[in-house]
């Protein structure tokens, strides 16, 4: 799944790809996403509607 294929008002579960971590974050987010455990950058701010920088595990509804 890649960052085009979901609307950007959704959440999303997303896995860091460094330490595993599962955690949702939101499809539009107006800042940086970190992961909790890791600190890594899971999603980046784009014109509005969030890059994921990370596997996507799943788009909620
Ligand atoms: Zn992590």
């Amino acid at each position: 799944m890649n960052s085009t294929s979901w609307p950007k008002s959704r959440f999303l579960r997303v896995k860091c790809n460094d330490c595993e971590n599962e955690q949702i974050i939101f499809g539009s987010a107006s800042r940086e996403i970190t992961c909790t455990m890791c600190g890594r950058t899971l999603a980046e701010p784009t014109g509005g509607k969030s890059t994921i920088k990370t596997h996507i595990i799943e788009v909620l509804e």
